[in-house]
């Protein structure tokens, strides 16, 4: 059952509930939520809710109408983020684990985890006892296997996860893995179950050949009773009539299991199908379909596979399936999901709060209001915690930067239906000690924002910012061509200003986590007139921190600002030389130079190149132009 507390619980009313509650042969759960807190109890015992709803400090008692009880959505609302080593899989991500079927060697292991790693990977998998249909097949390594996964994990710097298939090794395991991996012949191995949970260890729980989603839920709530919330779901493929593929992949479980549980829920293409080449095509129906993530077989060399090779990706073909799913991941409002050194230094720097000059903790700046499509790129390339600082302009949100009361900034500037933003790019050029580090890309879904209980035919005004309007344009001129469109400030500020005025009769156009933030009602959603709005964000720092962020991941783009000098063939000159030193340009752009009356700073995009042709390239542009200065380097996020 599910005991939401009252709002003004006091902590020793509610230990009162919990004692009551374990006297009766309960087992507790506090879920803190954003709305309300609640406590979720389970046991075989039977109990009258009413004995429970009287006690002091208890609003509201609600049985939990599923069999499983702590996997259910019912429990908790929000999805649960789970913990891998320092890889976070659940939420906006799209996590992606990969490695052999088995551990063969430990130079398998270890070529295999650089090439993974290299293209993307960021868990690393391995099996090293291997539950094979036939006894005289491959069992795997063993502990010895395991000691390689360990190490080619570390070496690699991935988490690794391996399949478990007897009580009686889990202790041992814990000394060399960071997640369980059930596999589908075990799924109902309650015994296993059990012993896994209650090492409160992340639990990869592959659904069985022939489970229903309901038994998997129950698999699930074995791990979750024994003792462990870390549970990550897998469909790999269940047996049906059809002789094409190994296994069929059920795709419509994903969105079937995220409606039922709060549990991320991944997807095994490799197993689902048994070939290579269908490996990529599931893959990105997978991501397609609403999953957190992805487990696929890679070997470098599958004809001498141990096991699975038929189903195994080359690591040219893994690679560029990692390419086409960053592709995808805006289209779904996700982010692939990186070794985090980013993240982990939010972590840091919160614990060690002298090494941070001027701020307290570690800020990021945006312009706009809570909810502002910017807050939402913060929340990919950090984290759903990152401590953002929100500006009321653009200049604000880079003078917070320079100051050292944000340690970073995120701000728009490109968006692939209304062009650049000249102001980030001109704000850029007048803050020398700045640099670009990050860059990110979302895709812009608009939604049209109401009070709650308010309608589209009571609209009358509509507010966001000029952009958002422009892009609503097909919406505005026809459903809603009964309302006057208005400019304002921001996007979330409008859905904020809409709020406050409490008139039904106004609306906004803002994001889905806008109408959140602010208490209000989607009245429709997808009203932009072309659905590939993409705004891509540069993240900002101060130089000096600049280091630790490029070092977390490779850097293979630069932006460069320059001027020429007033003679024929200048820009020319300019743009032979990124030509001569094979600087791939992404992006030109001229802005006017304030002050100096018709002329122009040109704004430069390229593809990154090895350290010294670049030093060599930087040397020759400083020569020819009139002014020249590198704005940053960092990870490009469009591929
Ligand atoms: C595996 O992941 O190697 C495996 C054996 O998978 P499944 O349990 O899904 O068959
Ligand atoms: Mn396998």
């Amino acid at each position: 059952m599910i005991i939401i507390l009252k709002q003004q619980i006091n902590d020793a009313q509610k230990s009162a509930v919990k004692d009551f509650l374990k006297s009766r042969g309960f087992k507790v759960k506090e879920i803190v939520g954003q709305e309300e807190t609640v406590l979720g109890a389970v046991g075989t015992n039977r109990i009258d809710i009413r004995e429970v709803a009287v006690l002091d400090g208890v609003a509201n008692v609600i049985p939990i109408s599923k069999p499983y009880k702590l996997a259910s959505r019912e429990l908790k609302k929000a999805d649960t983020v789970v913990q891998v080593g320092k890889v976070k899989i659940g939420g906006q991500r799209i996590v992606v684990i990969a490695g052999p079927c088995a551990v063969e060697s430990r130079d398998q292991i270890m070529e295999i985890a650089r090439q993974v790693r290299e293209s993307g990977a960021v868990i690393l998998r391995g099996g090293a006892f291997k539950p094979r249909t036939s006894p005289y097949a491959f069992q795997g390594l063993g502990e010895e296997g395991l000691r390689y996964l360990r190490e080619a994990g570390d070496a690699f710097d991935m988490p690794v996860t391996t399949e478990v298939v007897s009580p009686r090794d889990v202790d041992m395991m814990l000394n060399y893995i960071d997640m369980f991996q059930i596999g589908a012949r075990n799924m109902q191995n309650f015994e296993l179950l059990k012993e896994v949970g209650r090492t409160g260890l992340p639990v990869l729980l592959k659904r069985g050949l022939a489970a229903t989603i309901e038994e998997w839920l129950m698999a699930a709530e074995y791990l979750m009773a024994s003792g462990t919330d870390q549970v990550i779901l897998c469909e790999r493929g269940i047996r049906t009539y059809e002789q094409a593929t190994r296994n069929t992949l059920d795709i419509s479980a994903i969105p079937v299991v995220q409606k039922l549980t709060h549990l991320p829920v991944i997807a095994d293409p490799s197993h689902a199908t048994g070939l290579r080449d269908m490996v990529a095509p599931m893959s990105l129906s997978i991501v397609a379909a609403g999953a957190s993530g992805l487990i696929v077989e890679v070997h470098n060399n599958p004809e001498k596979a141990f096991s699975d090779g038929p189903q195994s990706l080359y690591p040219q073909q893994f690679d560029k399936l990692m390419r086409d799913i960053q592709a995808l991941c805006p289209v779904v409002g996700k982010s692939l999901e990186r070794i985090p050194r980013a993240r982990a230094e939010v972590e840091i720097w919160t614990d060690q709060k002298s090494l941070i000059p001027s701020a307290t903790t570690l800020k990021i700046a945006f312009q706009g209001e809570r909810g502002a499509y910017s807050e939402q790129a913060i929340a990919m390339v950090f984290d759903e915690q990152a401590d953002t600082l929100p500006c009321r302009t653009f200049a604000d949100a880079f003078e917070a930067v320079q100051k050292g009361d944000a340690r970073y900034g995120v701000l728009p500037v490109e968006n692939t239906l209304g062009g650049t933003i000249n102001e980030t790019l001109d704000l850029l050029n007048s803050y020398p000690d700045l640099t670009v580090v990050g860059e990110k890309q979302i895709r812009i879904l608009h939604n049209l924002i109401g009070l709650p209980g308010s309608s589209i035919s009571a609209i009358k005004k509509v507010y966001s910012h000029p952009q958002g309007l422009a892009q609503c344009t097909d919406f505005l001129t026809g459903e809603l061509r009964h309302a006057e469109a208005l400019p304002f400030f921001d996007t979330a500020g409008a859905v904020a200003y809409v709020a406050k005025l409490g008139d039904p009769s106004c609306a906004a156009i803002a994001s889905a986590v806008a109408a959140k933030v602010h208490g209000m009602e989607i009245l429709r959603d997808g009203i932009e007139t072309d659905s590939s709005n993409f705004t891509r964000f540069y993240v900002i720092c101060r130089e000096e921190h600049a280091h630790v962020f490029r070092s977390a991941m490779p850097v293979d783009r630069v932006a460069m600002v320059f001027s020429v000098k007033d003679r024929p063939g200048s820009l020319f000159e300019v743009l032979q030389i990124l030509s001569e030193y094979g600087l791939n340009m992404k992006k030109l752009e001229s802005r006017p130079i304030p002050g100096k009356p018709w002329e122009y700073a040109f704004f430069i995009e390229s593809e990154m190149i090895g350290e010294e042709t670049f030093a060599k390239a930087t040397e020759a542009l400083v020569a020819t132009c009139a002014s020249f200065r590198i704005l940053g380097t960092f990870h490009g996020d469009r591929r």
